[in-house]
């Protein structure tokens, strides 16, 4: 018997989950750990609310969720609850799939003021990620920038664009409904310190910008590179880039029926975020490009905004006696090798990029990686020995049938076409479970 505990629920804990019972089949008993008493990571409180089809990957994760040999301990967190040492007394092997759930920084002055935010927060809030659910940004100015060019900076500027019925099917909660019903953005101003050709948005979410009830884009052809040096991009770059030419080619006309702005503004580095008590602007830095590098010109400007959404990338949590690569801010590893015994896989092992389906080979390298490593298992104690610490330390482990009850609570006071309200409160999740 081999025994392998997991911690992360999200798609890389799932997918390493499924490639283990693929692996041993019946010879094997994987726990997943989660800090939260909920599973599915960063499906749950990552991917956008008006993205249902993404999140529907979950019923592939409840599937392995539900064979015997695959079990979730929620509401388990590692380092407070657990050492990974003890994980390692039991387990034959311990793989972090602990995501990247921490925003990066600018480093700029001005960045703590109040109203700037990075994406984990802002995500984390309109998703109902119980750290973040209390967030409460200020809605109530003209203009909202968001820095960087990659997918959440586009989830952002929608999420922020859209009117309360476009969120109709979606699982936003009702505190981030309540506020943007309220809000009176009009600007949002997408800030990129490179150009149009160096973006990091997919086309299919770019092009979601064209179909907003209230809200256009707005792109300077002034910015677009001559149309010919298009053809040196990928296709996938190339079909983004074309609908940053058809944002730039919308008359002006149209603009005076749109209440509300997404400006694309290229060339633009952050050097200071500008306020006394609260931020008041962003200043930046005219760049141009040299061999691909943004490189200032020494022209700055100001963009007066009260909210700042930095989406600039995220890192990966340190976690007590486990080596962590600071500048990388991920865990040092070889091929998902920490240390014997101990493995990391997804986003904790190879930064924060690619799709949820990335996960999926990472899930299934790693597993070969233990295999090789474990042979035939050992003697270990796997679940027992974890159990029996759990009832020492009178830890409140939320079980995969506990979750369902949760669900079930969740879909249950869900507002009329939507999919589930969430408990946005850990002891709220812990109550909804029952006896
Ligand atoms: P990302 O794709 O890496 O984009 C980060 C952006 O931040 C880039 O435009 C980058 O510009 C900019 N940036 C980084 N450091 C900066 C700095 N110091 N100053 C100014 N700008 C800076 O990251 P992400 O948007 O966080 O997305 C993470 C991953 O999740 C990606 O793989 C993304 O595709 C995926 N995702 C997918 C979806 C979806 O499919 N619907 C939704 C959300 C996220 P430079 O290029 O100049 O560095």
């Amino acid at each position: 018997m081999r025994h392998i505990a997991i911690i992360g629920s999200g798609p890389a804990g799932y997918y390493t989950a499924e490639a283990a019972q693929k692996h041993w089949g019946d010879d094997v008993r994987v726990d997943i750990f989660d800090m939260l008493p909920v599973p599915y990571g960063l499906i749950r409180t990552g991917v956008a609310p008006d993205h249902q089809s993404i999140k529907g990957v979950s019923r592939r994760y409840e599937s392995t969720a539900l064979s015997d040999n695959v079990r979730f301990a929620g509401n388990v967190m590692i380092g407070r609850d657990v050492s990974v040492e003890e994980l390692q007394s039991f387990y034959d092997a311990v793989v972090l799939a602990t995501g990247a759930p921490h925003d990066r920084k600018l480093g700029l002055a001005g960045e703590d003021l109040p109203g700037v935010y990075g994406s984990a927060a802002f995500v984390g809030w309109y998703n109902g990620h119980p750290q973040f659910a209390g967030l409460d940004p200020d809605l109530s100015g003209h203009t909202a920038i968001v820095i960087g060019m990659g997918n959440v900076a586009l989830d952002v500027a929608r999420i922020l664009a859209k009117t309360p019925d476009e969120f109709a099917g979606s699982d936003i909660v009702a505190h981030a409904l309540d506020a943007l019903r309220g809000s009176a953005i009009r600007r949002i101003v997408i800030v990129g310190r490179r150009g149009p050709h160096q973006i990091m948005m997919t086309p299919k979410e770019l092009g979601e910008l064209m179909h907003l009830h209230r809200a256009a884009p707005r792109v300077d052809p002034a910015d677009l590179p001559e149309e010919g040096e298009d053809a040196l991009l990928e296709p996938g770059s190339r079909k983004s880039v074309n609908h940053l030419r058809s944002f730039a080619a919308i008359p002006e006309s149209h603009y005076a029926d749109t209440p509300v702005e997404i400006e694309f503004d290229f060339f633009a580095n952050p050097r200071a975020i500008i306020g006394t008590s609260r931020v008041e602007g962003l200043e930046v830095e005219r760049t141009a490009l040299e061999a691909g590098r943004a490189v200032g010109t020494g022209e700055t400007y100001v963009i007066p905004a009260s909210l700042i959404v930095e989406c600039i990338g995220y890192q990966t949590s340190p976690i007590p006696g486990v080596p962590f690569d600071e500048r990388a801010g991920r865990f040092p590893n070889d091929e998902g090798r920490i240390l014997p015994g101990l493995y990391c896989v997804g986003w904790a092992r190879r930064g924060p990029s690619g799709t949820i389906g990335t996960n999926r080979p990472d899930g299934f390298g790693v597993v070969e990686k233990i295999a090789e490593d474990i042979g035939a298992g050992s003697s270990k104690r796997g679940r027992a020995g974890f159990d029996q610490l759990a009832e020492a330390r009178k830890l409140e482990v939320v079980t995969f049938r506990d979750w369902k009850k949760i669900e079930a609570q969740e879909e249950a006071r869900a507002r009329d076409g939507a999919p589930r309200e969430k408990f946005v409160d850990v002891n709220a999740m812990i109550r909804a479970r029952g006896d």
